[in-house]
């Protein structure tokens, strides 16, 4: 093998930098040429590319975002595109394309494997975590922190007056930050979708629960995490109920884009490292249509479609102690 490219795919997350980083440097051990392509797959539809050299990847390992830039690009769907991508890649001789992104990005790769003779491998680069087959993911870190950093200093008012506070964090489908963030700040409820069946019943389940942490606590805060696109009607919806149906003001607070941004922390810098050097390993290695997943703290490779095929579950332990803590102050 003598070249080989890469490129960042949907959602950006911290840490895609540092794996950049790590693909570049590991390539160029190997003696192999890199070529990252920019904005995702359209980069690789108008061949907008650059080489990359060790010079372009130094003093970036810190930085959130991705040099390469991260796109969506919806027409990479049809047959044409993968073949007109296939085409591109040919003509500049590449031999993998290595795709950072989420399930999308990799059903991408999958797409174009069909149509074109090179090697294809994923790496989960995505703040929700939600991808089977890999403790996590890269950026997940990051995001937690973000939004623990905001929960704290929303508790922080909130301990000043008796309100409820909404805070809706990203997730897609997936209630990943939700359920880590919301341990780790105390959080006093948590609805995500992996855990609400259905959102009449949950409401009962909120109210009543406000009711007896107000009995106990008597005039106090209140903050529940919640995963977006969950509420029917939304955050700003459920806010408006709650504070109807408490007679305490309730106030959403929406974390947004924000978890996507910032410094990647050490421990995504870590598994970008790691697995971007060993996506260019299992590259040589001939490997094709997989992911580098890091499992127990081994990296390996996975069949790239249990990305979208199997749906990865929140940790059954902490999900249990979370619902322990939660009966436990709802006693009377
Ligand atoms: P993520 O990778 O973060 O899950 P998306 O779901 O938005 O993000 O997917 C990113 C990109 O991957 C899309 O804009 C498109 O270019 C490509 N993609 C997603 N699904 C497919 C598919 N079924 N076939 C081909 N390309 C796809």
């Amino acid at each position: 093998m003598r070249k080989i490219a890469l490129l960042t795919s949907g959602g950006d997350a911290p840490g895609m930098n540092a794996c950049i980083r790590s693909i570049v440097l590991t390539s160029l051990r190997f003696g192999l040429e890199v070529y990252g392509y920019r904005h995702g797959y359209n980069g690789l539809l108008q061949q907008e590319y650059l080489t990359l050299r060790a010079k372009k990847v130094e003093n970036i390992i810190q930085r959130g975002g991705t040099i390469l830039h991260s796109a969506r690009c919806h027409e990479f769907k049809s047959d044409e595109a993968a073949k007109i991508a296939a085409k591109n890649l040919d003509t500049l001789g590449i031999e993998a394309l290595l795709v950072i992104g989420g399930d999308g990005s990799f059903r991408g790769a999958a797409h174009l494997a069909k149509h074109w003779e090179g090697q294809v491998i994923g790496l989960p680069g995505t703040i929700d975590n939600d991808i089977y087959g890999t403790d996590a993911t890269i950026g997940y870190f990051t995001a937690i922190e973000t939004a623990l950093d905001s929960i704290d200093k929303v508790r922080d008012t909130a301990d000043a007056f008796e309100r409820l506070f909404l805070v809706e964090v990203m997730g897609r489908q997936a209630g990943f930050i939700a359920l880590s963030a919301a341990v780790a700040s105390a959080s006093d409820q948590i609805l995500v979708p992996e855990l609400v069946k259905n959102t009449d019943d949950e409401l009962e389940n909120i109210l009543a629960h406000i009711e007896a942490v107000k009995k106990r606590k008597g005039a106090s805060s209140y903050i529940v995490v919640i995963t977006e696109n969950l509420w029917p009607g939304g955050v700003t919806h459920l806010s408006e109920i709650l504070s109807k149906k408490t007679n305490i003001e309730c106030r959403p607070v929406i974390l947004g884009h924000v978890q996507r941004g910032g410094s990647p922390v050490s421990q995504d810098r870590l598994l970008a490292t790691k697995l971007g050097a060993y996506a260019v390993e299992a590259a040589l290695a001939g490997e094709n249509r997989v992911m580098v997943v890091e499992r127990n703290q081994k990296v390996a490779t996975a069949p790239i479609e249990l990305a979208w095929q199997q749906q990865k579950p929140l940790d059954p332990y902490l999900v249990k102690i979370q619902q322990e803590f939660f009966d436990l102050l709802n006693r009377p």
